[in-house]
């Protein structure tokens, strides 16, 4: 067995695994196998797969694996039309990752709107409209998205709550609607014709669930947080033909960025007719598990009809999505005790939870798996409250994994809940490096060290915890998110509870085998294991040993799906 196999691994269990004596993987005795149409080779390949984890060389035919081994054994399955890939040295090849919580179509449509992500301050933004503006058709709407107050260089001015007055956007765009986007999704700011247009006055209440936020006098000041949203919201929704065109741009930026499969946090059944469509044209080029968004009676009397034949290796239509709260940043998680920055609120409830109830049922029915947004540590203890009284009614019927998203801001006495209901935390590790800044202010340090993003806790107590970033939320790259899992360190150099990292073997496996578990796709993906499909991920460096200061400097090479290279990194 070549040297470089042992110690380069982090983990007991690669490392005892990698010293068994090695067994063929394929049988290369008389009559010679057929060739592979694929073999990727030289590099260093981390299989996940306990009985052989790291090995030299992968064969693939058609869309599977047929061999894993070291380069000899697998070099009798190279023929004359075998595609080769030769890595180059330093590189790590993995199986392929898997984006854990994102939404698929918004990371497209985003890419066609403003992006306010890079917006140094709130004056940047008021510029950007003001030239859209400038060139936009009379009447049609301006949109962005991506704006974080507590981002930017410094406050703005004049502000209430933190965020600013519309007067400026309204000065710059009087005839055109602007529509911005939170980076959580959580809320929106909008300009005078944006209100006028959704018929908003001072006198408009809030609505259940949602807050306008109000100058001192009464007045809008533009910013509508949860199902606020919606009042101002009177854009016409996408074309198909944008839609179409949001699908190709997001597939392209996965594939840039090494994701192979993308779990999908709620699509509504227009938009998950137009991934079946693609599916069955085989116009799918990363494979998608969709989580339905919509409402219960529509999914009552639809599931039945979308849930047959449900059956592509590009598209599953796995869960149900509802949301129990908001977002921290707009202080719309709910808490157990109020903001430490905004006394008088502990954010709010958003759905009321005998609709959520429903659509567990639902869920159970179906044999789908139930996913609900939780962000604020009285958000999560609702769901597992929830979660655990359905299952309680089913004894029978265990091993649903049914998840929360987030599970962001857990209250110590929920934490061990998870592993003890089967609940998977569906986490983003990069949520954690992007607000820790914010996070002490909002909850204060106390809250923050005992139950903000508490990865290792989790993992200790035996839960299941996955990876994303909940994009376009966050940038989709998994180095960013494997990074912030391995380190929690924050732009500045400083380090967010540092106790609660993952190990490089754990960040390695929240991205592959236990997003597959999370779906129910253990059986095909998230090890490189003769028998499953061949995705794969090529990385520049050995995410596994490298320095942690070198893992955000660490490209994608490759990008394998199904045997197919659709992304290969251009030669500088
Ligand atoms: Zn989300």
């Amino acid at each position: 067995m070549p040297e470089r196999i042992f110690g380069l691994v982090h983990g007991a269990t690669l490392l005892l695994a990698a010293a068994l004596p090695l067994a063929l993987a394929c049988a290369p005795k008389a009559p010679p196998p057929p060739p592979a149409d694929l073999v990727v080779r030289g590099g260093k390949i981390v299989t996940l797969d306990a009985q052989r984890p790291v090995v030299e060389a992968l064969a693939a035919r058609g869309d599977t694996i047929v061999a894993i081994g070291s380069a000899e054994e697998i070099a009798p399955l190279v023929g004359p039309d075998t595609q080769v890939l030769d890595l180059p040295a330093g590189a790590l090849a993995t199986p392929g990752f898997i984006e854990g919580h994102g939404h698929f179509l918004a990371l497209g449509l985003s890419k066609m709107q403003l992006d306010l992500t890079k917006a140094a301050t709130w004056e940047d933004i008021v510029k950007m409209v003001g030239e859209a503006a400038r060139r936009a058709a009379p009447g049609a709407w301006i949109v962005g998205r991506g704006w974080h107050q507590d981002k930017w260089r410094h406050p703005p001015k004049p502000a209430v709550e933190g965020l600013p007055l519309h007067a400026s956007l309204s000065a710059v765009s009087p005839d055109n609607p602007v529509l911005l986007t939170h980076a959580s999704g959580h809320a929106v700011f909008v300009n005078t014709k944006a209100m006028e247009l959704g018929g908003v006055t001072r006198e408009t209440p809030d609505p259940p669930g949602g807050t306008i936020v109000r100058d001192r006098h009464g007045e809008p000041t533009g910013a509508f947080l949860e199902t606020a949203e919606d009042l101002v919201s009177r854009r016409e929704p996408p074309t198909a033909a944008e839609m179409r065109r949001a699908v190709e741009l997001a597939t392209d930026e996965c594939l840039a960025k090494g994701l192979t499969s993308f779990q999908d946090a709620g699509s509504s059944l227009q938009v998950v007719d137009l991934y079946r469509r693609l599916a069955r044209t085989g116009e799918l080029r990363v494979r998608l598990w969709v989580m339905f968004r919509d409402s219960n009676e529509r999914l009552a009397a639809e599931l039945p009809r979308y849930l047959a034949g449900n059956l592509d290796k590009y598209l599953t239509l796995g869960g149900i999505k509802q949301y129990m709260d908001g977002a921290l940043g707009s202080h719309g998680a709910w808490m157990l005790a109020p903001y430490a920055d905004q006394p008088d609120t502990s954010g709010l409830n958003v759905t009321p939870i005998s609709e959520i109830e429903a659509s567990a049922r639902l869920a159970f029915d179906h044999g789908l798996q139930m996913c609900v947004h939780a962000i604020g540590d009285r958000a999560n203890r609702e769901v597992l409250d929830l979660y655990e009284r359905i299952f309680a009614e089913h004894p029978g019927k265990t091993g649903l994994r049914w998840r929360i998203e987030h599970a962001q801001h857990l209250d110590p006495a929920d934490i061990p809940r998870f592993a003890k209901l089967g609940v998977i935390a569906s986490m983003q590790a990069v949520h954690c490096t992007s607000d820790g800044p914010w996070v002490p202010s909002r909850i204060g340090d106390e809250r923050a060290k005992a139950g903000a993003y508490v990865w290792r806790q989790l993992i200790d107590s035996g839960a299941v915890v996955t990876n994303g970033t909940d994009t376009p939320v966050e940038d989709v790259d998994p180095v960013a998110g494997y990074y912030a899992a391995v380190t929690r360190r924050l732009a500045d150099g400083s380090y967010f509870y540092p106790e609660e990292k993952m190990t490089r073997e754990e960040a390695l496996r929240s991205y592959t085998t236990n997003n597959a578990y999370a779906a129910f796709e253990e059986k095909l993906k998230g090890t490189l294991s003769p028998g499953k499909l061949a995705d794969l991920t090529v990385f520049s460096r050995d995410l596994l040993t490298i320095p942690d200061d070198e893992i955000p400097r660490t490209h994608v090479l490759y990008t394998i799906v199904g045997g197919n290279v659709r992304y290969a990194r251009p030669s500088p």
